[in-house]
């Protein structure tokens, strides 16, 4: 891989399309930013709508051309298999890459590069066990039978906060399938799409399979988003811009997928080990500062233990160290965007302003170095009540606020009352309580006892405002292919 973070550092980042590296028609590049500086330290093109013409062209091109339609399932396995070993080799400088990008946590970010592999393995295994099926209709001398085919070009728009996690989860099922790609990755972390547009050249894939337009939202995502040449979009991102996605998709009548924002709930029963409970409240709603969809930001707690339960949440919270994300024992990083912690701050003092209590953090700590950066204390709101401003909407911050329930009725009641249906969790020792609140609540993930354990393995997804559409296991590989049937009459 030639993209290192030290090639990268005051350089010019082109488009890929049809397997090269590209400049844009326009000429235009757009300056990436270190959240722990907020200074650029790289630039990207803007691709505009001739660009994504290309990428789309050649993604459709590629589609037909014999070197991919014409290999065996097993053979374009291989490729996959090829692709997760060079991802493995290169993990360490992939993990550099993003944390300088997105400033998420460097031993974080190491630790996803090297499970990433695992995930282009899995999906590998699947390439040749997609089947079609024969189907009885009541004619003798006539077999009529479904052929399973790749869908067709894919159009994928991700978000800055893991961008290659992101993109695994579709890509590599994808190209097991056979399926060609043009990727959007964030205006906000775009470096490390483009040095895996390079592994995917190296492993053999053919050109055009995998194509990347970097740009902002508005003319790069709009401008794919609008090609008449895709097959189905996958977005990964904000409900806001998923509504803007979906539209220009339904334009053309093409489907998507769609993963989107969250407000999960966080439930704690009285009858836990309230120290576990804390632990997983906080890695669950302050992981990478925040910035997780699943963020269980909202916390509701069984009165009797309330609180108790915020004496310690708030203790812990405060031995959390905010730090630069390379130090090993960081254990929250920056936000990645300047309009990130803005947004951040305007929520909590508009809880303030609603009457919660800020027990814990609450501001951007002010000293040395971390005052330069995008930094933001994790932060505990008392007081808190479900229709609060801050506890409606995503924040996409390490903002948790903290809300007493007397019964089961109520808690799920203020559970389910928002607009979103990702995740949620809930810690109890009562399996039939557990079982309950897992058929009740509208979320697309259930967590008992433990919070943010997701695997590529188990269909994942979102319900209401949170998305449509599952990935994971083999869900995802009947998303991205498509049954044609065919009769015979012999
Ligand atoms: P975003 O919606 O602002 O941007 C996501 C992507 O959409 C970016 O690549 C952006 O350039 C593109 N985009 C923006 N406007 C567009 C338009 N008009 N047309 C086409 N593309 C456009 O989201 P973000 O700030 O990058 O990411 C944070 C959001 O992503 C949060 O809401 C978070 O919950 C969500 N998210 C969801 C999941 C999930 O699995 N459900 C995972 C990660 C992040």
């Amino acid at each position: 891989m030639k993209t290192t973070v030290k090639t990268l550092e005051g350089s010019r980042q082109d488009l890929f399309i049809d397997g090269r590296f590209v400049a844009p028609k326009s000429g235009v590049y757009l300056p990436s930013y270190d959240p722990t500086t907020a200074e650029p330290w790289y630039a990207f093109a803007q691709g505009d709508a001739a660009d994504v013409d290309a990428a789309v062209r050649s993604a459709r091109a590629a589609l037909v051309n014999p070197a991919w339609r014409r290999l065996t399932q097993t053979d374009r396995g291989k490729l996959v298999r090829r692709l997760a070993e060079l991802v493995l080799e290169n993990a360490d400088e992939l993990a550099m890459i993003e944390c300088r990008d997105n400033g998420k946590l460097l031993k974080e970010m190491r630790a996803q590069m090297r499970a990433i592999p695992d995930s282009y393995l899995y999906f590998a295994g699947m390439a040749d066990k997609l089947q079609g099926d024969t189907i009885p209709v009541n004619k003798l001398d006539t077999l009529n039978f479904n052929l399973c085919e790749p869908i067709g070009v894919v159009g994928m728009i991700i978000p800055w906060n893991s961008p290659l996690m992101m993109l695994t989860g579709t890509l590599a099922p994808c190209l097991a399938i056979g399926n060609t790609i043009v990727v959007k990755p964030s205006e906000h972390a775009t470096a490390s799409t483009l040095a895996l547009a390079e592994l995917v050249i190296e492993a053999g894939i053919p050109p055009g399979v995998v194509n990347v337009v970097t740009g902002d939202g508005t003319t790069t995502g709009d401008a794919l988003t609008r090609h008449p040449g895709i097959a189905k979009y996958v977005f990964t991102g904000s409900t806001f811009t998923g509504r803007k996605i979906a539209g220009n998709a339904a334009e053309n009548l093409v489907p998507c997928q769609m993963e989107l924002g969250g407000k999960s709930p966080h439930v704690i029963f009285s009858d836990v080990d309230i120290d576990k409970a804390v632990n997983g409240v906080v890695s669950g709603v302050f992981a990478a500062a925040g910035q997780t969809c699943v963020a269980g930001s909202r916390c509701f707690v069984e009165q009797p233990i309330y609180d108790r339960f915020v004496e310690a949440l708030v203790a812990r919270t405060q031995r959390i160290k905010v730090g630069h994300p390379q130090v090993e024992d960081t254990d929250i990083g920056p936000l990645a965007l300047s309009a990130q912690l803005a947004k951040v701050e305007d929520y909590v003092a508009s809880g303030v302003r609603e009457g919660a209590k800020i027990a814990a953090g609450g501001r951007k700590p002010q000293d040395g170095e971390l005052a330069r950066g995008w930094y933001f204390e994790p932060t505990v709101m008392t007081e808190a009540s479900n229709t609060m401003r801050f506890m409606r909407e995503e924040i996409f911050g390490p903002v948790v606020g903290v809300v007493p329930f007397k019964s089961e009725e109520e808690m799920i009641a203020l559970a389910n009352d928002t607009e979103y249906g990702l995740a949620s969790g809930i810690w109890t020792q009562n399996i039939d309580r557990a079982m309950r609140f897992a058929r009740n609540i509208e979320a697309g993930t259930v967590w008992i006892n433990t919070y943010r354990s997701a695997a590529y393995m188990s269909a994942n997804g979102g319900m209401k405002n949170s998305g449509y559409g599952r990935r994971g296991g083999f869900e995802v590989m009947r998303e991205f292919s498509r049954l044609k049937n065919v009769v015979i009459d012999y």
